[in-house]
């Protein structure tokens, strides 16, 4: 690779930042030789008990696999994100809505946040819910859908949000492995001016689930749907009748607060369950140091309440903060590209964390779009869910951030609760591509393919040595599973199914999946170093790279490659592209085979799924796998069609 570029922390952010880099290596020196003791003071400090905990931490990675943290403390989630910040807050905004169409917002205060949860708790309570009952969630991006997650967290309800762009089948399935007896929905959804007929949906998925008593509906646009007295209710004529005062259930650290399913980039989704107190703090502690949150901070998340990112960072962590949170309806193409900078100067918004998808999408349309809006109120930026290429982050770092907002680069999994790998922006030079260095509490180790701890600057699997609050506590309904999954690969260690590079300095570059990782005539590759390479091309737009059976080498190289607006494919192209990988990674690197792709397969968070790439590269296309979370299933047919052979 081209040689490392690093920023430095400008001295403008250490200076206010909350951590300085000083400051960042003692606690995290700190919180590593004494977890407990660390893990027991943040717990004080960042959220409210109604009862103190009997035992700080409970743990094996090995045999009975099991984590516990603050075992016997009283709290509730509810609380803590609304009623404790009502005192001095309760006129401050908690959330600000963005509609789908810019002329629509809203602004909801703490005090508004407090009565529409606390009447819809009373609502779930006459429905029949107690403590430890499932409710499932699929709702567009409304504040609604906030109120229904908290108010669910407020009585002890454990939600399992499902994506709104999900098909009946996958909502179906989703709602009986959970059990749930009530779903919340809309009528219907809006995104970039299409509407999505989420109750249509659910009564398809609900017919078949015998479990579910109740259907609330929000009215969201007034569009046509259909009706089943015997179980559906309208969501404003119930919230309207109940009563505003709804105490909110003192709740062990260990009772799960939700379910939630993964976004199913490599097989059939996991249903991962997290519990309240080691979760919120986790959720709180990470929102806090990782996007150095100020008081009047304006902060926006675009990801969906439907993935685990809105749930750790749209909805619980900036609330236990008492900071402003935006919930997006839209998408970031609708009504033009310059929506994001748009809704970033209408709202002053200071924090913005996306996923590089939707950079490397915006990207495409060139810095017109992005230089026409003003965007000074941004004072950082964030990006989760995939590698982030090198090329992404400085158009990123330079156009829309202008030299003066740090990247924070978060990898963590719905699994994890939180980010566990992440600059934080007073403490952290940044490395474009780089997730740089652990969080407080979080022990990473890189493992070789003989399941030795790799020292120093190497690369390996990417496993966690140590447990930390914000952890999963196990699949609902499936502790094998768990074990398995996570817990099996190397001993006495949680496996991320990532893999990752250490350099010299100590900081982590996440090379993809170990699915990924490619062997070439015994060289092993990432993924991710590939694709980087590839869309430093003017031309490329976006890369995939997976590897397929070769008789000599053991795995060859096939690249989908899709172009940016005016490029056109040609073999003069083809050539400069494998040239160009040859000289930024060396020869062993060259693809073998690359396609002209129209667009490429992916889940509806946003992310590439390779295992569907690898099949079509290795031909073996009666063996798709599961393909219920994909976002346009058309894609894969394009891609079967012109497959070429390397
Ligand atoms: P499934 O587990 O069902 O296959 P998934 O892994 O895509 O789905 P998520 O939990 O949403 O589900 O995603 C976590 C994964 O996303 C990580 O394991 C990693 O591969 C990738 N990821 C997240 N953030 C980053 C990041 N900053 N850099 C690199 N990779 C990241
Ligand atoms: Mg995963």
């Amino acid at each position: 690779m081209s040689e490392h570029k690093v920023y430095p922390v400008p001295e403008s952010v250490a200076a206010r930042a909350h951590v300085t880099q000083a400051e960042y290596e003692a606690m995290y020196r700190r919180s590593v030789d004494d977890p407990e003791g660390f893990w027991a003071e943040q717990a004080d400090r960042f959220l409210d008990w109604f009862e103190k905990w009997d035992t700080t931490l409970d743990w094996s990675f090995e045999g009975d696999v099991h984590v516990e943290w603050f075992k016997g403390g009283k709290l509730n989630v509810a609380h803590n994100c609304i009623d404790r910040h009502l005192a001095e807050h309760a006129e401050k905004t908690a959330l600000i809505w963005e509609g789908d169409e810019p002329d629509q917002d809203q602004h909801i205060t703490f005090r508004e946040l407090h009565e529409q949860v606390s009447r819809l708790g009373n609502v779930l309570k006459e429905r029949g819910v107690s403590k430890g009952d499932r409710v499932c969630l699929y709702m567009p991006m409304i504040p609604e859908a906030v109120y229904a997650m908290l108010a669910c967290a407020r009585i002890g309800a454990v939600h399992s949000v499902v994506f709104g762009g999900f098909s009946p089948e996958a909502l179906k399935d989703r709602i009986q492995d959970a059990e749930a007896s009530v779903v919340i929905t809309a009528d219907e959804g809006v995104r970039g001016g299409r509407k999505v007929g989420l109750k249509a949906n659910t009564d398809k998925a609900v017919d078949q689930c015998p479990s579910v008593h109740t259907v609330l509906t929000v009215r969201r646009t007034g569009g046509d749907i259909g009706w089943n007295d015997s179980r559906d209710v309208w969501y404003h004529e119930a919230v309207e009748a109940a009563s505003a005062d709804c105490p909110a259930e003192p709740m062990d650290a260990e009772d799960p607060l939700f379910i939630l399913y993964t976004s199913g980039s490599t097989g059939k989704p996991k249903g991962v369950l997290h519990t309240t107190g080691g979760y919120l703090l986790y959720a709180a502690i990470t929102t806090w140091y990782t996007f150095d949150l100020q008081p009047d901070d304006v902060y926006w998340c675009t990801a969906d309440v439907g993935w685990i990112t809105g749930h750790s960072y749209l909805v619980y962590g900036p609330l236990a903060n008492a900071t402003t949170s935006v919930v997006f309806e839209g998408v970031p193409s609708y009504p033009d590209a310059s929506r994001f900078w748009e809704v970033v100067d209408k709202h002053q918004v200071s924090v913005f964390y996306t996923a590089p998808t939707a950079i490397r999408a915006l990207m495409r349309e060139g810095d017109e779009p992005v230089t026409k809006t003003d965007r000074s109120s941004l004072r950082i930026l964030g990006t989760v869910g995939e590698p982030i290429n090198p090329e992404a982050w400085e158009w990123y770092y330079h156009v829309v951030g202008k030299e003066q907002c740090p990247i924070v680069d978060t990898w963590w999994q719905t699994e994890t609760g939180g980010h566990l790998i992440t600059p934080l922006p007073g403490a952290t030079e940044l490395k474009p591509g780089s997730a740089t260095r652990p969080f407080f509490g979080i022990v990473p180790a890189l493992m070789d393919t003989d399941g030795h701890v790799v020292e120093g600057e190497g690369e390996g699997a990417l496993v966690i040595t140590r447990p930390w609050p914000g952890q999963m506590r196990t699949i609902y309904g499936n502790h094998q599973r768990f074990v398995e999954t996570y817990f099996s690969a190397f001993k006495g260690c949680y496996f991320s199914g990532d893999g990752a590079r250490r350099d010299g300095n100590g900081d982590y570059w996440i090379t993809g999946r170990m699915d990924d990782v490619l062997n070439v005539s015994g060289h092993r590759m990432g993924t991710a170093e590939i694709e980087s390479a590839l869309v430093l091309h003017d031309a490329v737009a976006e890369a995939a790279v997976v590897g397929y059976p070769h008789d000599v080498k053991g795995q060859g190289i096939y690249a989908y490659v899709i172009l940016v607006k005016d490029a056109e494919p040609s073999d003069a192209l083809r050539k400069e592209l494998v040239n160009l990988v040859r000289s930024e990674i060396g020869p062993i690197a060259s693809p073998d085979a690359i396609q002209w792709a129209p667009g490429l397969p992916k889940t509806r968070s946003g992310k590439i799924m390779r295992r569907i790439l690898r099949k079509i590269a290795a031909n073996e296309l009666d063996s798709l796998g599961d393909t219920s979370t994909l976002a346009d299933p058309a894609v894969v047919d394009e891609l079967i069609n012109n497959r070429v052979t390397g």
